[in-house]
């Protein structure tokens, strides 16, 4: 297969399917801290109920899609860009995503502000595919001890941090981080996003007006 092939295969997969996926984990939104896992019997319910990386479909990364129909996201009255985390630097807060992805955003903030006033805020787009690789490393030998079976330990990071290098959105510009804001102040979610506090969208340990702000977000993500 061609390498151009490769890449239109990953932009039809995901536009169509991915955002609602990974809003359904809630994983790449509100993060966490590997001590809360073993808090309670119910998280672990609701962290098994996340879904696997292995039941998502596999994304070919190539270089070549690197360099594929990327454009800069612009900010507009009913969206804000506030680029946060480990790229910050090297695009001068610039967020690069698909075109498709950008329209879907664009349609989603629009209807969120239309119908509360409230407004989203994307903070992350693209990664390259070397940093996902390099972080989902790092995190691997961190969690070693504690989830010695390599598998394992491969599944409790996707679902709680970085995405398994073979599934992840970021390097394709096809996963966006985005949180809601009013008046430019972050509603609460409970915690902060890239605190990678306590993840699941079904957190057991935030308040009401926390969970159904999450809920809020993943409903507008969703219709997508
Ligand atoms: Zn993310």
């Amino acid at each position: 297969m061609q390498p151009s092939g490769e890449s239109i295969t990953v932009c039809t997969v995901y536009e169509n399917k991915r955002i609602a996926k990974d809003t359904i984990s809630g994983r790449a939104d509100l993060i966490y801290d590997v001590e809360l896992e073993k808090k309670s019997d119910e998280y672990k319910k609701i962290l098994e109920s996340v879904p696997d990386w292995k039941d998502l479909e596999k994304i070919l990364v190539s270089v070549e899609s690197d360099a594929c129909c990327f454009q800069i996201l612009k900010k507009s009255k009913f969206l804000s860009v506030n680029q946060v985390g480990d790229i910050l630097k090297i695009y001068s807060g610039k967020i690069l995503l698909r075109e498709a992805v950008i329209d879907k955003l664009e349609r989603i903030a629009e209807q969120l502000y239309y119908e509360t006033g409230l407004r989203l805020d994307v903070v992350y787009g693209y990664r390259p595919i070397k940093r996902q690789v390099d972080l989902f490393k790092q995190e691997m030998d961190k969690h070693v001890d504690k989830i010695p079976d390599e598998n394992e330990r491969k599944s409790f990071i996707h679902k709680i941090k970085f995405a398994v290098p073979e599934v992840v959105g970021h390097p394709i510009g096809a996963a966006v981080d985005v949180q809601i804001v009013k008046d430019e102040i972050l509603i609460d979610f409970g915690t902060k996003i890239w605190d990678f506090v306590d993840v699941l969208t079904f957190s057991l340990f935030i308040n009401e007006v926390a969970k159904s702000n999450r809920l809020l977000l993943r409903k507008y993500m969703m219709a997508e």
